[in-house]
């Protein structure tokens, strides 16, 4: 048994130091930014915020919505082919190079990917995806994607630590996907015993892959635009929403009507109610390590998008960042014990 006695840090762990500025406005700030990949030879350009793969919030309807901010959304991977295909018809060009194609590894989904990418020359993001980014199974089998697409951007993840972003990056992935067990409807650190503080691992992680060329997405804990500034500002390249964007008229949760009041059901991957829904039952071996929460149904995810794009946009004035790009060489975080005043946060209006 080992200690590692330096303190990690999470998004509530710190606060960015304002710093001197010359931009007058928030509307100077660009948040675009363009990436080239270690593999691909496509270029990218866009603001490098995801939907997250889960079954209520990376759907068709999000990817519409997102892709008119030139956001990406990676669409969950329990969509059958028939409603790809529908999807595919029905979207612009722009739309499309805004999805990220996600999958597990099965042999299963490797087919599927296969056909889905038949489907349209503009899908070009594959995202592998598993709760454990640690196994040997599932380096073998993104060296078989990477073989079989040595154009297409590739995902891959979750993992938490340096060495591992590297061995996911010489095996042929361009972004690696970091975190684990930092989500809002995730109880893995708590089923587990196993997790690393989201900042940190950003700040690890990135170190790791930019060494290569790589990119990484942060993956969950974000809770506020400020953890995503604070996500940025730590050296990730893209970052990735699941709770943030949960409850809206895009997401696929089941609508629930209390006291005319609307809510909407959001749970984790992991969960026990997506593992009925997707295997039907929950395996005897295997503990949920996700939870379902009600949430207030909270209508367009343009409109809160809106709100946490003006929230980075104000980060970047404080620091002087004209560019969402110089967030990372401008932030000094300070670490703290208090974050905001919740004096009247029950009183809400
Ligand atoms: P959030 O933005 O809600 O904090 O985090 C979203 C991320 O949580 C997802 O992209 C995924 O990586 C992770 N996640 C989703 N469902 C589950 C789950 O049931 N268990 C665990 N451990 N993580 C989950």
């Amino acid at each position: 048994m080992r200690i590692e006695e330096d303190i990690k840090l999470g998004f509530k762990d710190v606060l960015i130091r304002p710093k001197r500025s010359i931009l007058k406005s928030r509307s100077e700030v660009n948040l675009i930014r363009s990436f080239t990949f270690k593999y691909s030879c496509h270029q990218w350009s866009g603001i490098p915020i995801i939907a997250a793969n889960m079954d209520t919030i990376g759907t068709f309807e999000m990817a519409l919505s997102l892709s008119s901010f030139n956001i990406l959304t990676a669409i969950h991977k329990y969509y059958s082919f028939d409603e790809w295909k529908v999807f595919i018809n029905k979207s612009t060009e722009k739309t499309l190079e805004h999805v990220i194609v996600s999958i597990g590894t099965s042999d299963l989904d490797f087919l599927k990917i296969q056909k889905i990418l038949s489907l349209s020359s503009k899908l070009k993001y594959i995202c592998i995806d598993v709760a454990n980014g640690y196994s040997e199974c599932f380096v073998s089998f993104l060296k078989k994607v990477r073989d079989s697409y040595p154009n297409a951007i590739i995902c891959a993840g979750n993992v938490v630590t340096g060495e591992m972003v590297e061995e996911l990056i010489l095996s042929g992935a361009d972004i690696v996907k970091v975190g684990i067990g930092p989500g809002s409807v995730c109880t893995t650190r708590v089923k587990t015993g196993v997790g690393y503080p989201q900042l940190s691992a950003i700040i690890e992680c990135a170190d790791a892959a930019h060494g290569l060329n790589g990119q990484i997405i942060s993956d969950g804990g974000c809770i506020v635009s400020g953890d995503i500034a604070k996500a940025f500002g730590g050296g990730s390249d893209f970052v990735m929403l699941g709770g943030m964007l949960s409850g809206h008229y895009e997401c696929s949760g089941k609508i629930i009507k209390e006291h005319s009041k609307k809510f909407m059901l959001f749970y984790g991957m992991s969960s026990s109610s997506a593992m009925q829904r997707y295997s039907g039952q929950i395996k005897g071996y295997r503990a949920s390590e996700g939870k379902i929460v009600k949430i207030p149904f909270r209508g367009n995810v343009d409109i809160t998008m809106q709100d946490i794009l003006g929230g980075l946009r104000s980060a970047c004035t404080y620091v002087g960042a004209q560019k969402l790009k110089e967030l990372t060489k401008r932030t000094t975080f300070i670490r703290v014990n208090e974050q905001e005043n919740r004096v009247f946060n029950d009183f809400t209006y």
